[in-house]
């Protein structure tokens, strides 16, 4: 998943920077509220992990600015305060849920999923089937024929975005979006190694990872409904 964190206080937002890397997340950082509201006003996010208190535009603003250009990108909102009004105010704005600092990062890893898992559900689960793959997007692992598969965090990240945009071309670009946040150096060479090593690991599964020339890549919609 690709997540923009909004938080001003550097040590708190390199520790979930890593806690949601670690997880095969990619992670945007904003430092304030105008950064943020740049960012989610042109990229696209699969979820918004938003401080309350920041500098320039506060987190209400942002969520504020946000819902009224009609996206429904799930928000988890970050607030000192646990007064009711805040509270209050950020729900009726649009946010998702709200955890109050200091939290355990294990409780903020707790929330993500279920957010990611309300984003997805609709059957109550957010798992991913194609053939004989499942991707479980909330616990981050991906099984074939209910065996979990032994991949990277950045492998497990492609081919995420590979079954999310099922039937779909996905440009190196946007793959390389994915992976990385804005710190990254990164090059669209390194995309060719990770299709190539998943390639491999989805030799005997049945699933083909398509190059589309001079586009980028597709995994196709299975043919039949049980079929591999
Ligand atoms: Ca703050």
């Amino acid at each position: 998943m690709r997540i923009l964190l909004v938080e001003d206080d550097m040590m708190l937002a390199e520790a979930v920077m890593r806690a949601l890397t670690q997880s095969a997340h990619s992670v945007d950082c904003a430092r304030d509220g105008a950064e943020a509201d740049r960012a989610l006003a042109t990229e696209k996010y699969d979820l918004v992990l938003l401080d309350v208190g920041l500098p320039q535009i506060d987190g209400f603003e942002v969520l504020r600015r946000l819902r009224a250009r009609r996206s429904t990108v799930p928000v988890l909102m970050l607030t000192v305060n646990d007064a009711l009004e805040d509270l209050v105010t950020g729900l009726d704005l649009g946010a998702d849920d709200y955890l109050t600092k200091p939290f355990r990062l294990s409780e903020l890893e707790a929330r993500v999923r279920a957010l990611i898992r309300r984003a997805h559900s609709s059957a109550g689960s957010s798992d991913l089937v194609h053939g004989r793959l499942r991707l479980d997007m909330a616990g981050r692992r991906l099984y074939l024929d209910d065996q979990p598969m032994d991949l990277s965090l950045r492998e497990l990240a492609v081919i995420e975005l590979l079954l999310l945009r099922e039937g779909k071309v996905v440009t190196k670009q946007q793959i390389v979006d994915h992976l990385y946040g804005w710190e990254d150096v990164s090059s669209s060479n390194v995309v060719e190694v990770f299709i190539h090593r998943l390639r491999k690991k989805l030799e005997s599964s049945g699933v083909t990872i398509t190059t589309v020339r001079g586009m980028g890549y597709l995994i196709e919609k299975p043919s039949g409904s049980g079929g591999d």
